[in-house]
């Protein structure tokens, strides 16, 4: 997705994907800053472990508590948060979710994520987690107004629907018994593998507007790209690299 936007935009530059050797994050880091790496996307499991490591993180992924983006400014590894936004982006393609009721499943990093986001852009934001005192938790710190477990679906009345859980993940099994969802609900997987979920496609069935992992995805690098050069990503161009690549 990164270098295909390069290559539409002109940038001299290009993206390359890195194991790092397990317990050498901070090795990994340094040899970032000695050749002078713009940018590191960061993925799990160093998402949390990175923020002591890094020489300032900014206050929303301090907040969330999760880095996904490393940038190189005036020679300091900047950390921050796009999750956030690529998920409230992806909303979007739908509807505002500004004083709807959001339900967002999970609590994990990707589940902190979007409870920002979503508190950010106004909604009125309830937690659903498996462990449900990790959703009380998330939901007292970054200001959702409730919470509960999973399986409590049922009980709520919702217009947005975030799915942050790994259940979907390379498999075809939903977190939620879709009936459960409200017809014009929109809901959002955060999975991506594969591209339809099976809680996309049974919301789908019941006349819910379903948005794609793919598209949180594509807009958090959108505004990586901006992060680091400062320029307007070609979204249409990085979906396109991403249906390719998948
Ligand atoms: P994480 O921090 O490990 O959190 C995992 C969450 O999944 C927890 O809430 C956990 O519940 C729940 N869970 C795991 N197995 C479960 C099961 N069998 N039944 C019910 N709940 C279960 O992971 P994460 O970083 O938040 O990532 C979660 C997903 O979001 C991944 O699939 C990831 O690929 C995706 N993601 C997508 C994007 C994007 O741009 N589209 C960005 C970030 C993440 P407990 O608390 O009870 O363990």
């Amino acid at each position: 997705m990164h270098n295909a936007a390069f290559a539409a935009l002109g940038l001299d530059a290009v993206y390359l994907a890195f194991d790092v050797v397990p317990d050498r994050l901070a090795a990994a880091l340094d040899g970032a800053r000695a050749l002078g790496i713009r940018q590191l996307a960061v993925s799990l499991p160093h998402k949390e472990r990175i923020l002591p490591l890094l020489d300032e993180v900014d206050d929303v992924a301090r907040r969330i508590g999760a880095v996904n983006t490393v940038t190189l400014r005036d020679g300091a590894l900047v950390g921050s948060n796009t999750d956030w936004l690529g998920a409230v982006r992806a909303l979007e393609r739908e509807t505002s979710p500004a004083a709807k009721r959001a339900v967002v499943l999970g609590a994990g990093g990707a589940a902190r994520a979007v409870v920002y986001g979503l508190v950010e852009a106004g909604a009125h934001v309830c937690v659903l987690n498996r462990s449900p005192d990790k959703a009380a938790t998330l939901a007292a710190e970054l200001g959702a107004g409730a919470s509960g477990p999973l399986d409590a679906l049922a009980d709520h009345r919702f217009d947005l629907l975030v799915q942050t859980t790994r259940v979907g993940l390379g498999s075809d099994e939903s977190p939620v018994d879709a009936a459960t969802i409200p017809a014009g609900c929109v809901v959002l997987d955060a999975v991506y593998e594969p591209a339809e979920t099976r809680l996309l496609r049974e919301a789908r069935a019941r006349g819910a507007r379903c948005v794609g992992g793919k598209w949180m995805l594509v807009y958090q690098a959108a505004e990586q790209l901006r992060l680091w050069s400062g320029k307007q990503a070609p979204v249409d161009v990085m979906a396109q690299a991403f249906d390719e690549a998948s």
